[in-house]
């Protein structure tokens, strides 16, 4: 049978917890009586370095709840690198992994597909909401801009795949390969390459609590995705440099002859123009190669991802 871990990684969810612990303890019940999973299978609620009480909650949870594991990162690392230390925690323990956002927006039902195709032969499957009815308007174009963009800059993601997935122990393995420190789970997912399956589910709203991604974070998400998955905006300021270049070069030509010709060139707001121009974009040009400098610098440190604090098994 199965032995199924659930990672849940929490930050400041302190109104959810209780209710999600609930209902994914009724879940796994659910699943063991159907002998779908082990009984050795567990949740494992990872918090992220959160500053109410969700860590106490994750241990009284433990205390009286035997499908209930708690992992403590030693302070906030953020979504992406918290799903990562929960599923290298525990991929030694685990058939498959689960994972899950701690507010309830995925529809825990979708489990039973995952499994399911799990059982067919897919090391990795993908839960895709079916609609976005409940996100904001806002939220919903931003996202699909952002997929547009995505696709358009050469990175392979699935279309409306947020971070619920299941992944089996040797794709589990095979992440914890990817040593970046810059995480973009569903940009590296993808890269495994190992068979893949989706589950459609609809997306609910926020049980209780509020978004930990406002929209300041949300753009610096997509910025991470970018450019730690492209090098098209390097290649794009390199191209717009030549053709700048080779547009001067012709100008310099046709001055020149027109200088030849005996014809003075009136004014000067072009040329001072065209030097506000060249300038801006160098220092744009600039700026994006010491984007991707200052990944390399955070690369090359070799930085550990997270650092476990505390381990409730
Ligand atoms: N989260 C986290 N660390 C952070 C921010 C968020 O572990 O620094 C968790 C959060 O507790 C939740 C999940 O990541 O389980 C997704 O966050 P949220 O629901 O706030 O994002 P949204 O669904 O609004 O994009
Ligand atoms: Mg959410």
């Amino acid at each position: 049978m199965i032995t199924l871990y659930i990672v849940v990684p929490c930050y400041n969810e302190e109104e959810v917890l209780p209710e999600t612990g609930r209902r994914l303890t009724k879940k796994m019940q659910e699943l063991c009586t159907k002998e779908l999973i082990s009984e050795e299978s567990r949740i494992v609620f990872v918090d992220d370095g959160s500053k109410d009480r969700t860590w106490e909650l994750i241990e009284s949870m433990h205390g009286q709840n035997t499908y209930v594991n708690g992992i403590k990162l030693s302070r906030n690392k953020g979504h992406q690198n918290a799903l990562m230390a929960g599923m290298m925690t525990v991929k030694g323990k685990a058939d498959a992994i689960i994972t899950l956002d701690a507010d309830l927006q995925d529809d825990i039902n979708a489990i039973d597909g995952f499994l399911q195709k799990f059982k067919e032969g897919c090391d990795v499957v993908y839960g895709v909401r079916s609609s976005r009815q409940t996100d904001t308007f806002f939220k919903r174009h931003t996202a699909l801009f952002f997929y547009r963009l995505m696709k358009s800059l050469g990175v392979d993601i699935v279309y409306n795949h947020a971070d619920y997935r299941l992944m089996s122990k040797r794709a589990v393995e095979a992440l914890g390969k990817f040593k970046e420190v810059n995480l973009f789970l569903r940009g590296v997912v993808p890269l495994i390459g190992y068979r893949s399956g989706t589950v459609e589910y609809e997306r609910h709203e926020r049980f209780a609590g509020e978004s930990k991604y406002p929209l300041q974070k949300m753009l610096a998400f997509a910025w991470e995705g970018i450019t730690s998955f492209s090098v098209k905006p390097i290649r794009l300021i390199a191209a717009v440099g030549g053709i700048i270049f080779a547009i001067s070069i012709i100008m310099l030509i046709y001055f020149l002859i027109v200088f030849a010709a005996g014809h003075t060139v009136p004014g000067w707001t072009s040329l001072i123009i065209s030097i506000w121009a060249i300038g801006g974009l160098q220092i744009l040009g600039t700026g994006i190669i010491g984007e991707y400098i200052g990944k390399i610098y955070l690369e090359a440190k070799g930085r550990p991802q997270y650092l476990v604090e505390d381990y409730l098994e």
